[in-house]
């Protein structure tokens, strides 16, 4: 017997998902067969209204519905400090915790040369120049940037280039103005930020180290 056309196209959308294997992907793809046609449609609606309905904030490039995002055109955040995050879910799980005060800036990946994945191929570039026209505009507010990529190898690896690019030929660096921090241990090594839990995440950002 030939499995349905219908049947393998859904099998194959599953297959391609993370952590998604034929097994799963076919049993994902003959468990709808049993929900109604309603809940059905629901479904594929918010899968395809996911991407057309959101929008990358220009300034932090989080995800949100409005650009600037809801956090960067917050007046009560301090736009002083800036939380450098690998990942939109990173967002979240800071704001889980209702301590943060400050904004964020997504990098969308982390320096990972194994998997060809260099400065450029990330959002490093748009956050020196953020810092930098921080700089610039004369506002002469001390800044924080608060290095809160994954503790993994790439994540360090990220976090230590991130601190010598922003520190490089930045006068505010020198005189004290522009303050680079790591986000503390206590996150346990290897682990995302997205898994762990508010508490922890609070102890990781009141321990900090200065670079
Ligand atoms: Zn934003």
């Amino acid at each position: 017997m030939k499995i349905p056309r219908a049947i393998q196209q859904t099998i194959e959308s599953f297959e391609r998902l993370p952590g998604v294997g034929p097994k799963t992907a076919q049993r994902l793809a003959f468990y709808l067969l049993h929900v109604p046609q309603v809940e059905l449609d629901r479904f594929a609606a918010s899968v395809s209204n996911l991407k057309k309905n959101t929008v990358l904030c220009s300034r932090c490039f989080s995800i949100d519905e409005t650009n600037p995002c809801s956090i960067c055109s917050d007046s009560k955040r301090d736009q002083t400090v800036i939380c450098v995050v690998e990942q939109p879910l990173d967002v979240l799980a800071l704001e889980k915790s209702g301590h943060y005060h400050g904004v964020y800036h997504v990098l969308h990946g982390k320096i990972d040369p194994l998997n060809n994945i260099g400065p450029d191929e990330i959002r490093i570039g748009e956050l020196v120049r953020r810092v930098r026209a921080a700089s610039a505009d004369g506002s002469g507010e001390p800044m924080e940037i608060i290095l809160a990529t994954n503790p993994t190898m790439e994540g360090e690896a990220t976090a230590m280039y991130l601190a010598k690019q922003l520190k490089n030929g930045e006068p505010r660096a020198e005189s004290g103005e522009l303050k680079i921090s790591r986000i503390g241990r206590g996150l346990p090594t290897g682990a995302d930020l997205e898994y762990a839990d508010p508490t922890t995440l609070d102890r990781a950002m009141d321990g900090r180290s200065h670079y």
